[in-house]
């Protein structure tokens, strides 16, 4: 098992580095990456995602290749607009709500990337859950001036994303839920209470592979697959999610190779014109991406917590 220990190229949910743990199997390689905030019972749903590979394999492709979209952190107008100008993708997904700032810098970035994007190029936002109901209606109908495909958990609770479904829905927004599905005690709530058009699945959070194509199933939404800020170890999971899923609508958001410094592989999991390949990921063990001596202790003391609860 390799510890990797790798610098992210801007803060992406207030955070600098991403670690991770990745391994072979008889099946591929595979990779286990929880947040570090995230205690045991979390980490164990990642860690199932791995052994799930092991046990299951992986599914029969439906496709080669996935469309994915740019992902634009929190950042200035300008860089926003060169991010998605260089990116090749006719997708965009831009964060906003971030502390500290304000409706006015949303805008301004979401202009930006609508102005790289062109007229046909698809925009979604993402709040991460920061805004309340009030809030979020009155942003998302400023932001939808620069049309938006949809907003991804622009609230924190499945009520409120209800709630703001029927204030919004007879404008055409379409509300994603993220968080509400991967880190909720019932992912199908969603369904029950109307709180979303569409869902994001994201196999590690969500235990895997086969798990979520299952869920996909039971949801009967359009899917979005998204990574967790993998390497392209992690990636290659999703590409599989996303290749695997009867239909596809929308891009996904697993072009995030490129919001890290470095990665485990000589060949990274990025998209070529907008478009990822669906295939297996190998790792090199002489790249310059793994873990000191304090990192790596401290990943073999998670593994212990959570290893036999996966
Ligand atoms: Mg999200």
């Amino acid at each position: 098992m390799l510890v990797y220990d790798i610098g992210l190229r801007q803060r992406f949910r207030g955070i600098v580095r991403r670690q991770g743990v990745v391994w072979q199997t008889e099946r591929g390689w595979v990779e286990w990456s929880p947040f570090l905030d995230y205690g045991p019972p979390e980490a164990a749903a990642w860690l199932r995602a791995a052994r799930e590979v092991e046990r299951r394999g992986w599914p029969q492709p439906l496709r080669r290749e996935v469309p994915v979209n740019v992902t634009v952190p929190a950042v200035d107008p300008a860089t926003a607009h060169r991010l998605v100008a260089g990116s090749g993708c006719a997708t965009a997904k831009v964060k906003v709500a971030e502390a500290g700032q304000s409706l006015a810098d949303d805008l301004a970035r979401v202009e930006a990337v609508r102005d790289a994007l062109g007229a046909d190029g698809r925009l979604r936002v993402d709040a991460n859950g920061a805004w309340t109901v009030d809030q979020a209606e009155h942003n998302l109908i400023a932001l939808d001036r620069f049309t938006l495909e949809y907003a991804e958990q622009p609230c924190a609770t499945v009520p409120e994303l209800a709630e703001l479904r029927r204030r919004v829905g007879r404008r055409g927004l379409l509300i994603a839920a993220d968080e509400s599905i991967r880190r909720a005690d019932d992912p199908e709530r969603v369904v029950a209470e109307r709180a979303a058009d569409i869902a994001v699945l994201k196999v590690q959070p969500l235990g895997g592979i086969w798990r979520c194509l299952e869920l996909a199933q039971r949801l009967a939404l359009p899917v979005v697959v998204s990574s967790a800020l993998e390497t392209s170890v992690g990636l290659a999971m999703g590409v599989a999610l996303a290749a695997a899923l009867p239909e596809l609508p929308y891009a996904c958001g697993l072009d995030t190779a490129r919001l890290l410094t470095a990665d485990v592989t000589d060949e990274p999991l990025a998209a070529i014109d907008g478009m990822l390949p669906v295939r297996p990921v190998t790792v090199d063990p002489g790249r310059a991406v793994w873990a000191g001596e304090a990192v790596a202790r401290r990943w073999g003391r998670r593994w212990d917590e959570v290893s036999g609860r996966a």
